[in-house]
């Protein structure tokens, strides 16, 4: 028996299922290795079941009071915070996470989500009623139906618990497959929502590669697929799912700037910097590998970042002091290295970690923070999301310029800007191609915040009230009063 292995590898209409005709694949610790638990592909009758059940749960719970179905939401945050540390080590099993981090991000951030659509206003999900010369116009928010996420490896409980606190809210059932390196977590998450009282099948979650994937997105009984991975799934997933009309939201990848003005906190900016290249080892869709300093501080802005990387604990994820803990895989970690020996051969300079500071197998698939100066925009260490802990730090000298060059991408998902000018800031943030601008800080994600990009980064949002937009369709009702 493997030490996380679930009792089936799907769950199913409120219980654990497997079908041992679906292709075997497993779950490893990044930090040694080791197989934690042994699943299988779902098959075509593990995924008929899946459909037929979310679609036999969505019709009662589309029926089901706001008021109770927000009930059910509150329950699944209060048990997601009850066993917070039990989810938190699992994730870091199968992600190889630090511990410090999964402990106060990962579980802890899907209960926010639950708990903050648990007690939003009824009038969020309301409609509207307008009385006119023709008749009374009802406008109502209806559900969509059968929703179906699909999640990439970084946040796998997170962007589980981000998809289906909402959907659910709104009245949809959802299927989740999670990704294929990261199946644990998602299960625990449908444990819980069958926990806390909803139907059997409103969340089902089934196992599976691209293969599946795509299988759910053409499915006619699926009514909208919301994606969180990279661009190239998500150019897939919006084709064959706007070919037969259906809703879509894509939250992919990024390659986002950091703009660092002279009259910044220098430190603060640095503490940004490491937490949104370093933190989960760079594998944050949002961060900001792109780092803009003006001249006057670039200086001392490297010294003291360079200082911050090379202070990081990196180690094993399990003990509470390591900052710094293994990539997801070995296929990861070797794609992570090739970025790196691209940026010495493009002619950009290592000054922190670099391709020798990468292990892999037997040692774990760990790679130093690096990072690199003397880079140009061309440079594809400059232009591509390489998705690890690969910084690349670049001088600037007028607002006008640094704003054209953090916009001169393809992709658009965050940005961050830091200075002592609030009214520099609002103006740069204002001119900025990105669907989410910190000013002053870094990666942080409340739940109130609607989080997606702008252009390659995605369509749609997570979070905040806009989510119910993309999880609700308009039905108006017209009543002639004479
Ligand atoms: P990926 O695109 O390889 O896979 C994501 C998911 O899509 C997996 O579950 C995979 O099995 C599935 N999939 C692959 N092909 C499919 C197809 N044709 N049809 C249906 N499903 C398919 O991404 P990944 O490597 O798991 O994750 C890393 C990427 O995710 C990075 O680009 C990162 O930026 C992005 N990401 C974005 C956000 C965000 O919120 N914007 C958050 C986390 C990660």
């Amino acid at each position: 028996m493997y030490p996380h292995q679930p009792e089936g590898s799907h769950f199913v209409e409120g219980a654990y299922r497997d079908d041992r005709e679906g292709t075997p694949f497993q779950s490893c610790f990044p930090a040694d290795g080791r197989v934690i638990a042994r699943l299988h592909v779902a098959t075509p009758a593990i995924l008929d079941h899946a459909i037929h059940s979310a679609q036999n749960a969505q019709a009662i719970w589309r029926t089901t009071s706001l008021s109770e179905r927000q009930q059910v939401l509150r329950r699944v945050a209060e048990i997601l915070r009850d066993r917070n540390d039990e989810l938190a080590r699992l994730e870091t099993f199968d992600t190889g996470k630090p511990i410090s981090e999964t402990l106060v991000s990962d579980p802890a951030s899907a209960a926010e989500c639950f708990e903050y659509y648990s007690a939003l206003s009824p009038t969020a999900l309301q409609g509207s009623t307008e009385q006119t010369d023709t008749g009374t116009i009802k406008v109502l928010k209806e559900p969509l139906g059968v929703c179906v996420g699909i999640g990439a490896w970084n946040y796998p409980i997170q962007i589980a618990g981000w998809k289906a606190a909402p959907a659910l809210l709104c009245g949809n059932a959802m299927i989740f497959k999670p990704s294929e390196t990261t199946p644990l977590s998602a299960l625990k998450l449908a444990e819980i929502i069958a926990e806390a009282g909803a139907p059997a099948g409103l969340f089902n979650v089934v196992q599976g590669d691209g293969k599946v994937g795509q299988w759910l997105v053409e499915h006619p009984g699926v009514a909208k697929v919301s994606l969180t991975g990279s661009v190239a799934t998500g150019k897939k997933i919006h084709a064959a799912a706007t070919a037969q009309l259906k809703h879509v939201s894509l939250e992919l990848g990024g390659k986002s700037p950091l703009i660092v003005f002279d009259d910044a906190d220098l430190e603060a900016a640095v503490e940004g910097a490491a937490a949104g290249n370093f933190y989960s080892s760079g594998q944050i869709c949002s961060n900001c590998t792109r780092i803009y300093v003006q001249r006057s501080a670039f200086d001392r802005f490297l010294e003291l970042f360079i200082a911050r990387a090379e202070s990081m604990k990196m180690g094993d994820p399990l003990d509470p002091e390591t900052e710094i803990g293994p990539l997801v895989s070995e296929h990861h970690a070797e794609s992570v290295r090739t970025y790196i020996e691209l940026g010495l051969s493009e002619g950009a300079t290592c000054v922190s970690g670099g391709p020798n500071s990468v292990s892999m197998a037997a040692d774990g698939t760990y790679v130093r923070p690096t990072i690199f100066t003397d880079v140009r925009e061309a440079m594809r260490i400059a232009r591509e999301e390489i998705f690890g802990p690969v910084a690349c730090v670049m001088m600037f000298d007028t607002e006008e310029e640094v704003i054209g060059r953090a916009n001169a991408t393809e992709l658009g998902l965050a940005a961050g800007i830091y200075t002592g000018d609030n009214g520099r800031a609002e103006r740069v943030a204002h001119q900025l191609q990105a669907g989410i601008c910190w000013i002053n800080t870094y990666n942080e994600y409340p739940i109130a915040m609607p989080f997606g990009g702008y252009k390659q980064s995605g369509l749609g949002r997570e979070n905040g009230l806009l989510v119910l937009d993309h999880y609700t369709q308009t039905k108006s009702i017209l009543t002639q009063s004479r």
